[in-house]
């Protein structure tokens, strides 16, 4: 690709702005378009850590107690719809198999490699964009109940920080008492991951890096994906200001993407795992994000608040909101933590893009000439989308890539 080619990018969530952004700093012409303003969806509703420690991806679990309590719902970290399952059933047989342990160690790697480069990616946008105001460069805690448990992880956390270079401070309950005064009980301890960030507003995070986009002479625009036509120099959509054409487009519309790839002919193994957020004033914030292990919760103080998440709820990604999850949370979250006033009437709702093998979808579209995909990326792709923006600029540039792109082809679900 030239210097002057033109270059579409749907979606302005965190991996398409980052991608616009990697684009533009090449010299490219590059239109960030999506229908809302930037970091409103899903990049918006996240706990908020960018996860340089998350070097193994979220498997299917795989004990027969833990499936037993996902099955009659005891647990809060994983609710289903019934009338989703049938829908979901081959897409969840292919995530279970990729979780085994035939084929989870090359998964993990490949997404390893990926997740290496989150913080230092992050690192030169965030100065760039001026968002060092939002962001804490101090790790986050996970945080037990159990004394056995504890012991457990945090074996599992040592030899996951030896293999990949990652720092962790083990804290015992007192410890754990004096660090977040905010929390009402002793607890068994927690373990603190050194080397993740967390940002205390992330959709903000996504509009700075996209008005530094602007800045280096990208442009916005309003439009509905479902425009995009190939035409023979290359693709259009329709915006707010008239049809728009390009040489290249890419799709980064992460839970959507779906929607985009069907008409064109694409069956991936594409899911979502759906998540809800509520903030709360009036209580003593905690100083770090703290994840309950037991009950599958982040509790993050942000801007608005302090943020309680849920996991993940498999459901049709537009069926009504169902927040048990959430009430469940709630309850658990405030056991630990005052949390008396709820900013939002109702929970926000959100869904985590996923795919049958954990690893996202980053290079070019398999039978279209010009057109590129960068989505899929879970539970991650806060943490992933500067690595994942540079990575696909680069592809799409023929430069030498950040990493070998190889395990994130779309090529591996298109016979
Ligand atoms: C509860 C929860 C907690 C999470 N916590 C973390 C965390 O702590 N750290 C982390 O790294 N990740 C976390 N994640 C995951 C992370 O939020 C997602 O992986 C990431 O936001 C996906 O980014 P994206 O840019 O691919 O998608 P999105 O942010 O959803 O962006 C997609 C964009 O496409 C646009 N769009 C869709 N359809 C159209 C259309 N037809 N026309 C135009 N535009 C369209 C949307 O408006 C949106 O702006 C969490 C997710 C959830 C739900």
């Amino acid at each position: 690709m030239t210097s002057s080619s033109t270059v579409l990018v749907l979606g302005a969530g965190m991996v398409g702005t980052c991608t616009a952004l990697h684009l533009a700093m090449r010299g490219h012409a590059v239109v960030l378009v999506d229908r809302r303003a930037p970091g409103r969806e899903t990049s918006y509703g996240n706990a908020g850590i960018i996860q340089r420690e998350a070097v193994e991806p979220y498997a299917f679990a795989r004990s027969l107690a833990k499936l037993a309590s996902v099955a009659f719902k005891r647990d809060a970290d994983v609710n289903y719809h019934l009338g989703a399952l049938p829908g979901l059933a081959g897409k969840l047989a292919r995530y279970w198999r990729n979780s085994g342990a035939a084929r989870y160690p090359a998964i993990a790697q490949a997404y390893g490699r990926l997740i290496a480069h989150a913080t230092d990616e992050h690192a030169p946008l965030i100065a760039a964009a001026g968002a060092d105001d939002l962001v804490r460069r101090e790790g986050y805690l996970h945080i037990f109940r159990d004394a056995a448990t504890l012991d457990a992880a945090l074996a599992k956390a040592r030899a996951l920080s030896r293999s990949h270079g990652l720092r962790t401070a083990a804290l015992d309950g007192a410890a754990l008492a004096t660090a977040e005064p905010a929390l009402r009980q002793r607890l068994a301890g927690a373990i603190h991951w050194l080397d993740p960030w967390s940002v205390s507003d992330p959709g903000e995070l996504v509009a700075r890096y996209a008005a530094h986009f602007q800045r280096l002479g990208g442009t916005l625009a309003e439009g509905d994906a479902a425009t995009l036509r190939q035409t023979t120099a290359g693709w259009t959509v329709q915006s707010a200001d008239g049809a728009i054409e390009a040489e290249h487009a890419v799709i980064a519309l992460g839970p959507w993407a779906d929607r985009l790839l069907r008409p064109l002919g694409y069956r991936l193994p594409l899911f979502v795992k759906r998540g809800y957020h509520r903030h709360y004033r009036g209580g003593m914030a905690p100083r770090l994000p703290l994840y309950d292990t037991a009950r599958g919760l982040v509790i993050a103080p942000m801007q608005r608040g302090v943020r309680l998440t849920t996991g993940a709820e498999f459901a049709r990604q537009d069926a009504p909101a169902t927040p048990w999850q959430l009430g469940r949370a709630q309850r658990y979250a405030r056991e630990l933590l005052d949390l008396p006033e709820p900013v939002e009437a109702q929970p926000w709702l959100g869904a985590r893009p996923c795919t049958a093998d954990m690893k996202p979808v980053i290079g070019p579209a398999p039978r279209h000439r010009g057109l590129w995909f960068n989505f899929g990326h879970a539970h991650q792709g806060f943490t992933l989308g500067p690595v994942s923006g540079r990575l696909l600029a680069e592809l799409i540039d023929g430069e030498a890539p950040v990493v070998d792109p190889a395990p994130y082809a779309a090529q591996r679900f298109v016979k």
